[in-house]
């Protein structure tokens, strides 16, 4: 079983219809009263870690089979730096493309057992499109708000699973904005008795435990022998505060007998958590963004402090690159690994090249990239990487000289 307990102060309560703490506003964590984690492998997806997910009955659960991704060993990228241990945790595998579905399965079914019939969300995309499709499998209707300037490629795949979509103006670049927004969403939520599904633990506590079942993976795939440090992409930071609380929880079943380091991986042009990791100070908003990465694009990262306190907990770090060493990382995974991704995952394998360089890495360490989304997601990012690339037209006949002449 499981409770409620809040991350600042000393409020906790037995489970309840409750997203926030109710003494000083913050973040709530779902605390499991028992450390073991037993598999139950009768249950889809991640539903087979149920004994460590927020619901109280398994008839709710809404599944597409979320979970069990490939993690992939490097063919040459690592060894391209002399890193010798370098794995991809393909994110992307997941049913609509992106790690957002272990969340969505959590939200979707925990609204099914509060009796609720419709959920509000806001997203720049990956989130939407998760929500949107386990809620069409649930038969609930749905109300997405995203970005003034979401990516038309994530947009198209979210209206397939037809809920009501409104992209907000200034939202996504406009701190206040954004901040109204969450707020009015909840509003609504209350007024109709909707689940507000929002991917970062200070709104969606619950639904996020599901995020936490990527750690349990990875230590699986590593026959329970932990990594040593583990790259994750940072935007609101909800997936590196429940990947870290995967590993704590893994590690307190016993089945690991020590914890990673984590690493938050940001954009350069938009980075509130690496700034305040650099300064020692809590993570305030930032005045506005300058990268094109889609995803990771927050001025108030909803989660940033729970990162910072990660970090420190498992002395890891915070590493910031340019958007041009992320395209360039986008480009050399499909090259030179066949990993197909987007630049917001890429954004992990360009900050390992940077702190490898900067004697971060010694080159000894097993290092996890986690792999967020596939590259349909932005197919801008894919046009723009083929972009020098032309297909010349030929004959059937050409084919011949093509080959005779080495192509
Ligand atoms: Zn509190």
């Amino acid at each position: 079983m499981f409770r409620l307990s809040c991350t600042v102060c000393h409020w906790q309560a037995a489970d309840g219809d409750i997203n926030t703490c109710p003494e000083c506003g913050q973040t709530i964590d779902i605390i499991f009263d028992m450390p073991e984690i037993p598999l139950d492998t009768t249950l889809p997806g991640i539903w087979r870690y149920t004994a460590h997910l927020p619901l109280h009955d398994k008839k709710h659960i809404v599944s597409l089979g979320e979970g069990n991704t490939p993690l992939l060993e490097s063919a040459s990228l690592g060894e391209s730096i002399n890193l010798s241990q370098l794995y991809f945790k393909m994110e992307g595998a997941n049913p609509t493309g992106s790690y957002k579905d272990r969340i969505a399965t959590v939200g979707i079914s925990r609204l099914r057992e509060l009796g609720k019939k419709t959920w509000a969300a806001t997203s720049s995309g990956n989130a939407g499109a998760a929500i949107a499709a386990y809620g069409a499998r649930a038969g609930l209707d749905g109300h997405l708000f995203t970005l003034e300037k979401a990516s038309k490629d994530k947009i198209a795949q979210i209206m397939s699973y037809a809920p009501q979509v409104s992209a907000v103006y200034r939202l996504g670049y406009d701190p206040d904005v954004e901040q109204a927004t969450w707020a009015n969403i909840i509003q609504v939520c209350k007024q109709n008795n909707w689940m507000m599904l929002v991917t970062a633990r200070a709104f969606s506590p619950h639904a996020m435990e599901g995020a936490k079942t990527i750690a349990y993976e990875i230590c699986e795939q590593l026959d329970n022998i932990s990594p040593d440090v583990v790259y994750v992409p940072v935007g609101g930071g909800g997936l590196l505060s429940t990947a870290w609380k995967g590993f704590v929880e893994w590690h307190k079943a016993g089945k690991i007998n020590k914890l990673p380091r984590m690493v938050a991986v940001q954009a350069q042009g938009c980075d509130a958590v690496t700034q305040a990791w650099n300064d020692g100070s809590t993570v305030s908003t930032i005045p506005d963004c300058h990268s094109s990465i889609s995803g990771i694009q927050l001025t108030a990262p909803p989660d940033g402090n729970l990162v910072l306190q990660a970090l420190k907990e498992s002395q890891g770090w915070a590493t910031s690159v340019p958007d041009e060493e992320t395209y360039q990382a986008q480009a050399e995974l499909s090259r030179r690994e066949g990993v197909f991704v987007e630049p917001a995952s890429a954004i992990t394998w360009a900050a390992v090249q940077a702190d490898k360089a900067q004697g971060r890495l010694t080159g000894d360490e097993k290092v996890i990239c986690v792999l967020s989304g596939i590259g349909f997601k932005d197919m801008t990012a894919i046009k723009n990487m083929v972009a020098e690339h032309s297909v010349p037209l030929i004959t059937a006949d050409e084919i011949l000289s093509k080959a005779e002449n080495g192509l």
